[in-house]
């Protein structure tokens, strides 16, 4: 993925103690050298978020060594909303939310701002005045175009 500045990118806040979405402030070459978390507004040489790391390391141990399996009964972990979230915004732009009305048109992949639930994204279009939108909390059933 590559990025420009002002797009949001998933990053480790050393403040927040957290990965947390930033918002890209400075580039070099492919890489991000300095974001704003958008959780606690500290701006500061980008980190790669835990979640990223550990996949790394994952596949990096995955290469040298033979990881024994899982056992069989052992369920998939669901996925931390929040993480959902983050994966879905990388690389959109978060001034460009709208402000959520119900009376606006949604079209999949929108970002919008609503009052309670903060900034989401469209994830789908259930109905021909529904959306499901995804925020940090998880996806919420929204209705527009009315
Ligand atoms: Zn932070």
């Amino acid at each position: 993925m590559t990025y420009v500045p002002g797009n949001a990118a998933e990053g480790y806040c050393a403040t927040c103690d957290e990965d947390t979405l930033h918002t890209v402030l400075e580039i070099e070459g492919l890489q991000i050298r300095r974001a704003r978390c958008s959780k606690c507004s500290t701006e500061g040489p980008f980190r790669v978020s835990r979640a990223k790391a550990r996949a790394g390391l994952m596949a990096y141990v995955g290469k040298r060594a033979t990881i024994p399996p899982p056992p069989r009964r052992q369920r998939k972990k669901a996925e931390d909303p929040a993480q959902i979230y983050r994966r879905m915004m990388e690389g959109k732009k978060i001034s460009e939310a709208r402000t959520y009305k119900i009376s606006m048109a949604l079209s999949e992949g929108d970002i919008l701002r609503h009052p309670r639930f903060g900034v989401g994204i469209v994830s789908a279009l259930t109905g021909p005045q529904k959306a499901v939108v995804v925020f940090e909390d998880g996806p919420k059933n929204l209705v527009f175009g009315r």
